[in-house]
């Protein structure tokens, strides 16, 4: 019997539109050539551009597309120039990790033998980690409500033991996850402050609590410094990485920049009953319209939807093809012949999304 899924597919600004069109047509192909599951799109108009057009960022009716939605699939969006009257950019898809309690943003990082980047990896070393960043409270919480005054300004940090709860879990169940697929030890890694903010030492005994219902995953505890330190020295060394939002937001770019860059770099923000996929980087006015964006961050973020969506709906079939994309898209960077401008070469968007589709049906 073949499984049918709704996708809610937020084309954004920019660059988005142009890495977004590339992608869907290889998921297209895959349910096509499946059989057993089938994909409907349907458009959620939001953003930037949307907004100078209609005034709206997030249209209500988009905001029950994506409800409905069984996954979502979102480019980027915002441009500098298009801001709301307080001054603040449009940035609908902040708002949809709150509006839909998207509490745990996944941010696998890797690198494979032989694939261009700023490490040169020891012999026999890949780096293969995921960073778990906690996307709905921390120091995000007060955004938009700071006090500010003239001799004083205060953010205020939040960390609850719910969220706290339903990311820890969360987090373990993705290291169980990946051992069961030989992908990890299975070690989980709680980055945090606790040696100097009580908010912290809160947070790393709930992980504590938490990691009691895993007792065949291995814990081990991280101050964000150390942590920003071994991410440079010896990333192969970590698993699932777990920590609060303004931490998990720095930390990513940092692992982004061990892949190479951003156009290299996915995402997930995923929570008990909706998730998003979109890329780590936003839309790039400098280079929209030409052509020449990397759609391979997009591409493994809509890997990543195939793969969560085959786990969370039990459809093998699905699972399958997300790693199948994974790997073609992971093929085309290391064999280097056909790269876009950021990663160094001279190919365009097109030929780039075409090199995945002859790896992955090749
Ligand atoms: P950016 O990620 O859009 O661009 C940073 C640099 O990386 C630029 O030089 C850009 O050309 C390059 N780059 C990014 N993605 C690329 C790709 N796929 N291929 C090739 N090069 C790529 O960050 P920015 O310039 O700080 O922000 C631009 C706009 O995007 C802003 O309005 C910002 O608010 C928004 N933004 C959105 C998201 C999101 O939707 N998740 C994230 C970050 C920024």
């Amino acid at each position: 019997m073949t499984r049918r899924f709704e996708i809610a597919v937020f084309e954004g600004d920019g660059i988005g539109p142009e890495i977004t069109a590339p992608t869907v047509s290889l998921l297209r192909e895959l349910a096509a050539r499946s059989g057993d599951y089938a994909l409907d799109f349907t458009d959620a108009p939001a953003g930037a551009t949307h907004y100078a057009k209609t005034g709206e960022s997030l249209p209500e009716t988009s905001l029950e597309v994506a409800r409905r939605a069984d996954a979502i699939l979102l480019s980027a969006m915002g441009l500098p120039g298009v801001r709301y009257p307080d001054g603040t950019e449009i940035s609908p898809q902040i708002e949809l990790r709150k509006r839909l309690t998207l509490f745990a943003g996944v941010r696998p990082v890797r690198v494979r033998p032989g694939q261009p980047g700023p490490l040169t990896l020891p012999e026999g070393r890949e780096i293969d980690f995921v960073l778990v960043r906690e996307s709905t409270e921390g120091l995000f919480y007060s955004q938009g409500t700071g006090e500010v005054t003239e001799t004083e300004a205060r953010e205020t940090l939040r960390i609850t033991r719910d969220i706290s709860e339903k990311l820890f879990r969360f987090s373990f169940g993705l290291a169980r996850r990946r051992k069961a697929a030989g992908r990890g030890p299975g070690i989980v890694t709680c980055v945090d402050k606790a040696n100097v903010f009580r908010a912290f030492a809160f947070f790393r005994a709930i992980f504590d609590a938490e990691a009691r219902a895993f007792p065949e995953l291995q814990t081990r505890h991280a101050y964000v410094d150390a942590t920003a330190l071994w991410m440079v020295q010896k990333p192969w060394d970590f698993d699932v990485l777990v920590t609060e939002n303004m931490f998990g937001d720095i930390l990513s770019d940092l692992g982004a920049g061990l892949m190479g860059g951003l156009g290299l770099a996915p995402s997930a923000d995923i929570g008990l009953d909706h998730a998003v996929f979109q890329p780590c980087h936003g839309s790039a006015p400098d280079i929209a319209g030409q052509g020449i964006a990397n759609p391979l961050a997009m591409i493994l973020s809509a890997a990543m939807m195939l793969e969560w969506l085959g786990e969370t709906q039990e459809v093998p079939a699905m699972i399958r093809d997300g790693e199948r994309l994974r790997l073609a898209a992971e093929r085309v960077v290391a064999e280097g012949r056909v790269l876009t401008r950021d990663l160094g070469g001279n190919a365009g968007t097109a030929e780039a999304a075409e090199a995945v589709r002859a790896a992955l049906f090749a």
